[in-house]
């Protein structure tokens, strides 16, 4: 998982170069299969099944502005100066599992989401000092609710993290809220997808008619950042760093 991790890492380090005014989604999403393809890795989101509605088309998930999560790439999105964008990615290297998620900036940003961006990259990091040996679940919910609401941001409730592993998703969920000590101890050798998915706004959001990209409600901003890390007894060890 930490070599799966570690390629993860590589495909976020080229979109980071990537990104900016006038690319597409689209551009990114071909950054990324090139990438992934010329590693040896495989794709963990494309082919991905949804009842009634298109498998997921994908390498990427896009989520630009008030889109959440689960945005798809398009040759249409072109990014603006001051946008945000969600980019998240799962790998697969001999059968693990690893998943990562930034938020870009592209170009300046107003300070509205510059905060925004600062506070759930920050929240996401907090999280991660909780995922200590005999923590609780409740304990990471909490880092996050209590840094986010406190800055006046919504926690989407909708989408949680989860375990990973032989799957990308493996239980336990991991809400980005919650109560200290309530919930499942942390064990060595667990291994969480930590995701916190803030909204500048009100943490309501829905899922549109393409039955994959979530959007806040109120059409505020919402960021989204997302490490796979494991629990051990030497602390926190973040694979897609
Ligand atoms: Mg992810
Ligand atoms: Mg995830």
């Amino acid at each position: 998982m930490r070599r799966s991790g570690g390629l993860l890492r590589q495909v976020h380090q080229v979109i980071s170069e990537a990104v900016k005014p006038g690319v597409t989604t689209m551009d990114l999403e071909e950054i990324a299969a090139a990438k992934i393809e010329s590693m040896g890795a495989k794709a963990a989101f494309k082919g991905v099944k949804n009842p009634g509605h298109s498998d997921f088309p994908a390498v990427l998930c896009t989520s630009v502005n008030n889109e959440v999560i689960h945005g798809i790439p398009s040759p249409k999105r072109i990014l603006n100066e001051g946008d945000i964008i969600s980019v998240d990615c799962g790998l697969i290297l001999d059968g693990y599992y690893s998943d990562s998620a930034v938020t870009y900036p592209v170009g300046r940003l107003g300070l509205g989401a510059r905060k925004l961006l600062d506070v759930t990259k920050a929240s996401l990091e907090q999280a991660i000092q909780e995922c200590q040996i005999g923590q609780s679940l409740g304990d990471i919910g909490a880092a996050v609710q209590d840094l986010c609401e406190g800055a006046g941001f919504g926690v989407v409730r909708e989408f949680v993290g989860h375990g990973i592993g032989k799957h990308m998703h493996e239980d336990p969920q991991v809400p980005n809220y919650g109560r200290r000590g309530k919930g499942a101890k942390l064990k060595a050798g667990m291994v969480l997808a930590i995701e916190p998915m803030i909204n500048a706004g009100s943490a309501e959001v829905k899922v549109l008619k393409d039955g994959w990209t979530a959007v806040t409600v109120d059409g505020s901003l919402s960021a989204h950042f997302e490490h796979t890390v494991a629990i051990t007894k030497d602390g926190p060890l973040v694979l897609t760093r």
